[in-house]
C-alpha cells in the first residue's frame, strides 16, 4: 500500500485486528472518562446502570455502556451533549428533523482535523492523488456532505471545485472546463446529471476526464452503482456518513468494492438486533451502532443509527483489516410495512435497475383504496416508445411480475416519460405514504 499519503496517521489503516482492539480499548477508556466527567446526560445514565469508567477495560466492554438515540440528542438540544465548553468549539452541524428539534453536533478544531483526515484517507484509498481535480456537488452548509468532502479533498491536496448542489448545466461545464477527474454526489443526482449530459450531447467518457465517483448519503443498490459506472465510464465507490458521526468519512469502499471499510480507529462498530439490542452474529442483518473514539466536543456512546446492515468480514485483499460492512439496506424507519409485509425501497430499486428499458428515477406511493392498502411504483422510461402500446404493456407485466417475486405483493406499475418524476437536489425522496391510518 502506498503510504506516502499527505493525511495523518496512515499507519492506522493497516493495523492487525489485535492492534485495532488495543487501540480501541485505550481510546474507549478516554472517551468514557470524557463523557462521565463532562456530560451530565451520561453521568446520569452511568449512575442508573451502576457503572463507572473503571469498568471499561477492553473494547468489548463497550457492551456495558448505555445506548444513545436520536431522541436523546433532541432532548438535550442544542448543547446538552457537549463535553467541552462552547468556547472550545469552532463549528456546529445540524441535521434537519422533520419532527421536533433538529440534532446538533459540535466540533472542536481537532475534531474537524480528524474528520478531514478520515475523508482524505478514503479518497486516497480509491486512488485519488494531488493531481486530481475534485468536484463536490453536495449542498454546502448544515449538510455535512459539502464541507466534509471539501476539507478532506483539500487535505489530500487536490484542486477542489466546491460546485455545491444543483445547476446541472454549470456542473457539467465545470467538469469539462476544469478537467474534473472525481466527483462526489448522491447517486440519484448522478443519474440526473447523466440525463442532462445526454440532452446536451455530452459524453462523459469522451468529453470529460472523470474517473472516480464517490456516491453516498442515501441507500442505493449494487445494480444502481453498476449503472452509474457504465453510464459515466468511472469507478463509483460507496461512501457512508452521518452527521452524528461527523459526516462523510465513516465508511468507504476500497478498490475491491466488497463492502465498506468502517474505520475502527475512529469508531467501535456493533451490529445489534433492533428489538433485543443484543449483538447479532457476523453476516446477520441488524442495526448499526457506533461509538466515537476520537471526538472531543461531542463523544457519543453506542449511538443507534437505525441503519440496517451486516458484517461481511474483518480482512480484505486490499490489506486493510478494518471491518467490512454490507451496503446499507436502508434505515429501520425507511421500511414500509404493507399488508404485514416488510419492504425496503432498495428492494424495488434493485429489480427496476435490471430492466434496461427503464431510467433511474422512480417513486413509490402507498395509498388506501376501498380500505385496501396498495403500492404504486412509478418509474421513468429510458427512452420514449409510448406509441408502441403492446411493448409497453408487456414491459409493465414483466416488471410487475419481477417485483412480485421480490416483495411478495403485486404493486401497480406505472411507466412514465423521462423527466416526469420529481428530482431533489439532496437525498432522493423514494416513498410517499398517503395511507389512511386506522386507530
Ligand atoms: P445525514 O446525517 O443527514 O447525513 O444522514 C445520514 C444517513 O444517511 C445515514 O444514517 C444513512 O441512513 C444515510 N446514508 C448515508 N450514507 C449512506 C450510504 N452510503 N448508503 C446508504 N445510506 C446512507
Ligand atoms: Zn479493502
Amino acid at each position: 500500500m502506498d503510504n506516502n499519503s499527505p493525511y495523518l496517521h496512515p499507519q492506522y489503516e493497516t493495523l492487525s485486528r489485535e492492534e485495532i482492539s488495543q487501540l480501541q480499548a485505550e481510546r474507549l477508556q478516554q472517551t468514557v472518562k470524557r463523557c462521565y466527567e463532562n456530560v451530565p446526560f451520561y453521568q446520569q445514565k452511568f449512575k442508573e446502570m451502576g457503572i463507572t469508567p473503571d469498568d471499561i477495560k477492553t473494547a468489548a466492554d463497550v457492551r456495558k455502556l448505555p445506548f444513545t438515540t436520536k431522541q436523546d440528542l433532541r432532548d438535550t438540544y442544542p448543547f446538552g451533549m457537549a463535553a467541552v465548553p462552547l468556547r472550545d468549539c469552532v463549528r456546529l452541524h445540524s441535521s434537519s428533523g422533520t419532527t421536533g428539534n433538529p440534532t446538533v453536533i459540535l466540533h472542536t478544531q481537532k475534531d474537524l482535523d480528524e474528520w478531514a483526515n478520515q475523508v482524505a484517507r478514503n479518497l486516497w484509498m480509491v486512488g485519488l492523488r494531488p493531481d486530481d481535480v475534485f468536484q463536490n456537488s453536495s449542498g454546502y452548509g448544515m449538510f455535512t456532505g459539502g464541507l466534509g468532502f471539501q476539507y478532506g479533498a483539500e487535505r489530500l491536496g487536490m484542486l477542489t471545485v466546491p460546485a455545491a448542489a444543483g445547476n446541472s448545466l454549470r456542473q457539467i461545464k465545470f467538469m469539462k472546463d476544469f478537467g474534473t477527474t472525481a466527483v462526489h454526489a448522491v447517486p440519484s443526482y448522478v443519474t440526473r446529471l447523466y440525463e442532462v449530459m445526454q440532452e446536451q450531447g455530452v459524453d462523459p467518457r469522451r468529453d470529460t476526464k472523470l474517473r472516480v465517483l464517490a456516491i453516498g448519503a442515501e441507500p442505493h443498490s449494487e445494480e444502481q452503482r453498476q449503472r452509474i459506472e457504465q453510464m459515466m465510464g468511472v469507478k463509483a465507490y460507496n461512501s457512508f456518513g452521518m452527521s452524528e458521526m461527523c459526516g462523510p468519512g465513516v465508511g468507504f469502499e476500497c478498490p475491491e468494492q466488497n463492502g465498506l471499510h468502517f474505520w475502527e480507529d475512529y469508531y467501535i462498530v456493533e451490529i445489534v438486533n433492533p428489538e433485543t439490542l443484543e449483538p447479532v452474529p457476523d453476516g446477520e442483518i441488524g442495526e448499526l451502532v457506533l461509538t466515537t473514539l476520537c471526538r472531543e466536543a461531542m463523544p457519543l456512546l453506542r449511538y443507534r443509527t437505525r441503519d440496517l446492515t451486516r458484517v461481511l468480514g474483518h480482512s480484505c485483499p486490499c490489506g486493510r483489516n478494518h471491518v467490512r460492512l454490507d451496503r446499507m439496506r436502508g434505515r429501520s424507519d425507511d421500511m414500509m410495512v404493507l399488508r404485514g409485509v416488510n419492504i425496503f425501497p432498495i428492494q424495488i430499486e434493485k429489480i427496476l435497475m435490471t430492466f434496461p428499458e427503464l431510467a433511474n428515477n422512480y417513486l413509490i406511493t402507498l395509498t388506501t383504496d376501498d380500505d385496501n392498502d396498495n403500492m404504486t411504483v412509478e418509474v421513468e422510461l429510458a427512452e420514449m416508445f409510448t406509441d408502441d402500446f403492446g411493448r409497453l404493456q408487456k414491459l409493465n407485466k414483466d416488471i410487475t411480475r419481477a417485483l412480485k417475486d421480490e416483495i411478495l405483493l403485486t404493486p401497480r406499475v406505472k411507466l412514465v416519460a423521462k423527466g416526469t418524476l420529481p428530482v431533489s437536489e439532496g437525498k432522493a425522496v423514494r416513498v410517499v405514504d398517503k395511507r389512511k391510518v386506522y386507530q
